[in-house]
């Protein structure tokens, strides 16, 4: 098949389930060239009717917590049950160590040999306005091609869970049992995030640990306070590995979004979500034509040294900076 194929061509393949489409309709939205984002903002509008009737899950985990094994076994029991499983995976460390923590060696193997999975890495890049953008366009995509569960899955290591939490339905933290105070004080922000928390890898000498954490954390839940959802976050224990706890897992996913159903919050949420993603789009296109302008970031530069030697109030600097790019794009 040729590499580039028309908006119509994709939209077809698309349509009609084909993976092999699917994925060049991903690096398409993923390219940078002007030609290509034309293109895929077409082919976007040419789907968008027939996406949202998923079922949007994030979910995040340090690395070795046991994500990908987790999402194997979870994506294997909705294949079993003949639902279309698409997991799309960002990895915010390799733009900045050119490294990848979520790592080279084949993940999910299993999962990706059914016909009724996708699987797709996100190419690295900024998660404001980049990736986050583009992992929203391929979410729509996948939707359009079939899929009812899509799982964002992210390392948690900080930013790219708040992109994350904001373009899901559902979010899930995986957690390991006996981790120190250390790791848990970080994960406090993502805790109040989340839906739901998983502690995983209870099997063997760890169920008793992960019985214990499972009462901790549920203890800590109970004192956030409860979500904009209605939903009160729960804490649930499994293994990947015996598989014990994964349906359960479904189950509350399920009923979740049976419950933000009939509240009418599911709506409501990807209502607010698009209008957030639309701001967000627009303040990463005003970021970016700033950057067209080399006076601007010389006016820009020359400000910042008057506010550092006490020269210039921030809010002069500000409004001045403001007047001096009005002045630049009328004269444009
Ligand atoms: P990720 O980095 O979060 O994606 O974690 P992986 O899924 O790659 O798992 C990290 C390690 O933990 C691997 O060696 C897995 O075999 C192991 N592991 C994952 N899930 C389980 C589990 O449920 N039980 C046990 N005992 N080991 C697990």
């Amino acid at each position: 098949m040729k590499t580039r194929l028309t908006v119509d061509e994709y939209a077809t393949g698309i349509l009609a389930g084909d993976r092999v489409v699917l994925g060049k309709a991903i690096s398409l939205i993923e390219s940078s060239l002007l030609s290509d984002q034309q293109q895929a903002s077409e082919l976007i509008e040419k789907i968008i009717d027939k996406t949202g009737q998923s079922i949007r899950i994030g979910i995040t985990g340090v690395p070795g917590v046991g994500k990908s094994t987790f999402i194997e076994t979870l994506g294997k029991n909705i294949t079993d049950s003949g639902k279309k499983i698409a997991v799309l995976t960002i990895d915010p460390s390799s733009q900045l160590t050119q490294g990848s923590i979520l790592g080279d060696k084949t993940r999910m193997d299993d999962l990706s040999k059914s016909p009724l999975a996708f699987i797709r890495p996100t190419a690295a890049g900024t998660i404001l306005g980049g990736v986050s953008n583009k992992t929203r366009e391929a979410i729509l995509l996948c939707e359009a091609a079939g899929y009812e569960v899509i799982i964002v899955e992210t390392v948690g290591v900080g930013q790219s869970e708040v992109a994350v939490k904001s373009m899901v339905d559902f979010f899930l933290l995986l957690m390991l049992a006996g981790a120190g105070d250390e790791l848990q004080g970080i994960k406090k922000g993502i805790m109040e995030m989340a839906d739901a928390v998983v502690i995983t890898k209870a099997d063997g000498d760890n169920v008793k640990h992960a019985t214990e954490a499972q009462a901790e954390y549920q203890h800590a839940l109970h004192l956030i306070s409860s979500s904009a959802s209605g939903w009160k976050p729960k804490v649930l224990s499994c293994s990947s590995i015996t598989k014990k706890g994964i349906a359960e897992i479904w189950e509350m996913i399920m009923k979740y979004k049976e419950h933000v159903t009939s509240s009418g919050f599911f709506a409501e949420n990807r209502a607010h979500q698009n209008i957030a993603w639309f701001q967000e789009y627009f303040h990463y296109l005003l970021k970016s034509d700033l950057l067209r302008f080399d006076s601007f970031q010389k006016e820009k530069t020359d400000l910042e040294k008057k506010v550092t030697d006490k020269k210039m109030s921030i809010q002069r600097a500000g409004n001045q900076l403001l007047a001096f790019y009005h002045n630049t794009i009328k004269n444009f």
